[in-house]
């Protein structure tokens, strides 16, 4: 594996961007902040063994048999937690902090709704929180999290439309209540959450899956994919303003910046006449063309010597094409071909679609060698056999059971190819922003989705295998509306990109 393709080294080249040092400088400031911000406590004293401190609020909280160690400990305490394990035994204490971050939360919990209500884009009935104009409720896990989006958005003064996280949230929320599986939309964040699943932007989710190489190198299908997600997950920057060469047997990644360089050079012919050392002009505008002497350079054609600028292209080696052209045709490239361990009979191809029908699907819950087609997280031992992993896109609506470490769909969309040492961290990894994967992905399923929802919905019925979850027609129209709504932002960003 290229050391060009991994994570680290596209990590590394993160370091000294200029988020990561806006990035530092706000980490140093808020520590900052934490220090000037003062003591926990008003006063302290130590009286032969006594020990007797003065809160901020001005209770007092006293130790009998108390040192000087003890004394020393409250001087440098950070926060009112501290003081307290000083002058409590330690059974008391972590009974205490149990306690208060119960109550800690609860009173989150209690504030969160109001900022949810207050955010206009909710209503709140008792514990339940539903998104305004759709009659499915949201689970507790989501609705913590959507606490935090929205605190968060509201803390930046960020429109919630802004919000990267909270619209990921939202979308997820909205194709599960897509899925006529109601359990499947009910238990998927929590799964998601406890396996280390990481959402889009688009409200898809990210997992990985194993797959066996049909043909022999597929060195520039790795290259490509890889470049193209940590292009955009890692430096969060456009595959579009990226090249790839092949350059003594590897390839490599240009920016569009370095294809040319510029270079001095010198000249001594005149730039008004180009050298000609003159021109012919009609000067009474009757057709009779007289020649005319430059007069930048007498009519030699030649001035002193000067220096100019030019574009020279760089070499390379051997150009492939741009990188957001050559991903998009993955898929029709031989080297680009895998299959499943399990029947073989899959065609798998980076950038292209996997779907089986979704009839032949079995919706169990609890059944992991059902039918369907098989994704985890991080336990890719699990996910079947194969040479190679491959992270996958997944449509919450498309999930017909999940168990415990892994789960089922009937349709993805293998991303890239991971690297082997890279299989079981780079869902964990923070620098990989997975909410910059998905936009091709959306704008495909987002066409004609109200009618695939409605005969979904209808085939389901038919089949009386499970209850079918209270969704309206008006709750399906609403929630792809709201789904709609990325289609126009992700055109916006792309337009704003030419
Ligand atoms: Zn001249």
């Amino acid at each position: 594996m290229s050391k060009f393709l991994s994570l680290e080294w596209f990590k590394d080249k993160v370091d000294h961007s200029i988020e990561k040092v806006i990035e530092k400088k706000l980490d140093a400031l808020i520590n900052e902040q934490n220090e000037v911000s003062g003591k926990p406590y008003n006063n302290a004293m130590l009286v032969n063994d006594v020990l007797t401190i003065v809160m901020n609020d001005g209770s007092v909280i006293t130790k009998s048999g108390a040192t000087q160690d003890d004394f020393d400990a409250v001087n440098v305490a950070k926060n009112v937690a501290e003081l307290y394990s000083i002058v409590s035994d330690s059974n008391v204490v972590s009974e205490r902090v149990e306690e208060e971050k119960k109550l800690a939360r609860l009173k989150a919990l209690r504030e969160g709704l109001s900022i949810l209500k207050e955010s206009g884009e909710f209503t709140v009935d008792g514990d339940s929180v539903y998104f305004k104009g759709i009659s499915r409720s949201l689970p507790q896990l989501l609705v913590e999290e959507l606490i935090d989006a929205v605190a968060d958005a509201k803390s930046l003064n960020m429109p919630l439309s802004n919000h990267v996280e909270y619209q990921s949230l939202k979308r997820f929320f909205m194709w599960c209540a897509l899925n006529p599986r109601v359990e499947v939309a009910h238990e998927l964040y929590r799964f998601l959450k406890e396996n280390s699943f990481r959402i889009t932007k688009q409200g898809f989710f990210v997992a990985l899956r194993n797959v066996v190489t049909l043909h022999g190198s597929p060195e520039l299908v790795h290259f490509i994919s890889n470049a193209y997600n940590k292009v955009k997950a890692v430096w969060k920057k456009s595959p579009d303003d990226y090249t790839v060469f092949l350059e003594n047997g590897e390839y490599k990644l240009v920016h569009n910046d370095s294809l040319y360089r510029e270079e001095t050079q010198t000249s001594t012919t005149c730039k008004y006449c180009f050298g000609e050392t003159g021109w012919y002009e009609d000067e009474d505008g009757w057709g009779d063309e007289v020649w005319i002497d430059c007069d930048t350079c007498d009519g030699t054609g030649e001035v002193e010597e000067y220096e100019y600028t030019t574009s020279v292209k760089v070499d390379h080696g051997e150009e492939i094409g741009k990188l957001t052209e050559l991903y998009l045709d993955l898929p029709n490239r031989h080297e680009n071909r895998f299959t499943d361990d399990w029947t073989k009979t899959f065609d798998i191809r980076v950038g292209k679609v996997v779907n089986m029908p979704k009839e032949s699907c079995n919706w169990s819950t609890q059944d992991c060698a059902a039918a369907g087609l098989h994704f985890t997280s991080d336990q890719i031992h699990y996910v079947g056999c194969g040479d190679q992993s491959v992270l996958v896109l997944i449509n919450p609506m498309k999930v017909v059971g999940i168990g415990k470490h892994k789960g089922r769909c009937y349709e993805y969309l293998p991303i890239m190819t991971v690297p082997r040492e890279e299989a079981t961290s780079i869902l964990h990894d923070s620098q990989f922003d997975t909410l910059q994967l998905d936009e091709e992905y959306a704008i495909r399923e987002l066409e004609n989705l109200e009618i695939k929802v409605q005969e979904g919905f209808v085939s389901e019925t038919s089949k009386y295998e499970f209850n079918l979850p209270n969704v309206s027609s008006s709750d399906i129209r609403n929630i792809v509306g709201s789904l709609e709504d990325m289609k126009a932002e992700i055109r916006d960003r792309v337009v704003s990109l030419d």
